[in-house]
C-alpha cells in the first residue's frame, strides 16, 4: 500500500513578489523551500511507513527546480519521489493544479493501492488550502482536513480515525480508507536528514512525469484548464494607524517611542 505525500516548493520568503504586469509570482533569484505544513504531510507518511511497512511516495508539481525538493523527501527516507513537470502544466490555478495531483496518484495506483495522501493544510504562498480537497474530491476519497492527530489505524479494516483543530474546539472524525488528509504543524516534529542520507539521496531518482504520462485533456491542466484568473493583485494601502520606525532598524528605539506615544495617551499605567 502506498502513502502519499503532496509536497510543494515554496519561495523562502513572506515577501512574495507579484509581476505586475502576468499577475504571477517572481520565480527569479528567490530561495526556495518546501511549504512548512507539507513537511509534516512528509514527517507522516514516513512515520506509517516506519510503523506500517507502506511504501512512501512524494509528489510535487513544478517546474524543473522543485526536483530540490523532492531529491530533500528522497534523503528523508520515501520510496519514490516524482516530480510532475510539464509547460503544459503552468500557469495552473488551484483546479487544475488538483487535476494533475490527482492524476499522478491515479497512476500510481496502478502499480498498488494507495491509502492515505497526506498534504499540509495551506501553502504559505497561495495559501488557499483548496487543493489537499481538490484531490479527494476526484479521486473519491474520504477527506479529512486540519488534522493534528492520527488517534488510530486499521488498515485492515480500511478504517481510520483523527482528531481535527478547529477553532476553539477538537472534533475527532472516523473515515474510510483510502483517504486524503491535511496537516497542521501540531501532528508531528520533521525529522532532519543526515549527510549519509543526503548522500544517497544525491544520487537516487526522481522520475519526472509529463502529460504524456499522465494523459490529461489539455483543457484541464495549465492556464487553459484555470477557469481562475488573476485580474490585480496590489497591496493594500494603510487606511490608518501609524508605523513607528521601519519595522527593522532600532527596535529599542522604536519600543521606546511606542511607550512614550502609549504613556501619553494615558494607555499605560507605571
Ligand atoms: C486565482 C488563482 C490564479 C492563479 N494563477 C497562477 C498562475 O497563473 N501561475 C502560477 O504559477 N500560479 C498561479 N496560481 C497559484 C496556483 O494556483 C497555486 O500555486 C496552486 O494551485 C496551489 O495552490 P495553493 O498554493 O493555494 O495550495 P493549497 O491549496 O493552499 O495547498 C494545500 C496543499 O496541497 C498540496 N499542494 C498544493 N500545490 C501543490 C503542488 N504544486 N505540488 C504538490 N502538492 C501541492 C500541498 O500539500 C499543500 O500543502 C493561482 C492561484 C489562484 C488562486
Amino acid at each position: 500500500m502506498y502513502v502519499v505525500a503532496c509536497i510543494k516548493q515554496v519561495p523562502d520568503t513572506t515577501q512574495v513578489q507579484i509581476d505586475p504586469v502576468t499577475n504571477t509570482l517572481v520565480r527569479d533569484g528567490i530561495p526556495f523551500i518546501i511549504n512548512p505544513y507539507d513537511t509534516h504531510a512528509l514527517e507522516e507518511s514516513l512515520r506509517m511507513k516506519g510503523r506500517y511497512g507502506f511504501k512512501a511516495a512524494a509528489l510535487s508539481m513544478g517546474p524543473p527546480n522543485a526536483e530540490a525538493a523532492l531529491r530533500k523527501a528522497l534523503a528523508l527516507g520515501v520510496d519514490e519521489a516524482i516530480l510532475l513537470s510539464d509547460r503544459a502544466f503552468g500557469g495552473a490555478d488551484t483546479l487544475s493544479t488538483s487535476n494533475v495531483l490527482a492524476a499522478a496518484i491515479s497512476k500510481l495506483a496502478q502499480d498498488d493501492e494507495v491509502g492515505i495522501v497526506f498534504c499540509g493544510k495551506q501553502t504559505i504562498d497561495g495559501d488557499t488550502a483548496q487543493v489537499g480537497p481538490g484531490i479527494a474530491i476526484r479521486l473519491g476519497f474520504s477527506q479529512l482536513t486540519l488534522v493534528d492527530r492520527i488517534e488510530h489505524l486499521d488498515f485492515l479494516a480500511k478504517k481510520i480515525r483523527v482528531r481535527r483543530k478547529l477553532e476553539g474546539r477538537y472534533e475527532i472524525v472516523e473515515a474510510k480508507l483510502p483517504a486524503m488528509i491535511t496537516v497542521v504543524r501540531e501532528l508531528n516534529r520533521p525529522r532532519y536528514p543526515t549527510v549519509p542520507m543526503r548522500l544517497k539521496a544525491s544520487k537516487g531518482e526522481v522520475r519526472v512525469w509529463d502529460n504524456s504520462e499522465l494523459k490529461l485533456d489539455p483543457n484541464s491542466i495549465g492556464l487553459k484548464g484555470s477557469p481562475t484568473w488573476v485580474s490585480r493583485i496590489f497591496s493594500p494601502e494603510r487606511s490608518k494607524g501609524e508605523m513607528l520606525g521601519d519595522g527593522l532598524n532600532d527596535p529599542k528605539g522604536t519600543a521606546r517611542l511606542l511607550v512614550e506615544r502609549l504613556l501619553a495617551r494615558d494607555m499605560l499605567a507605571v
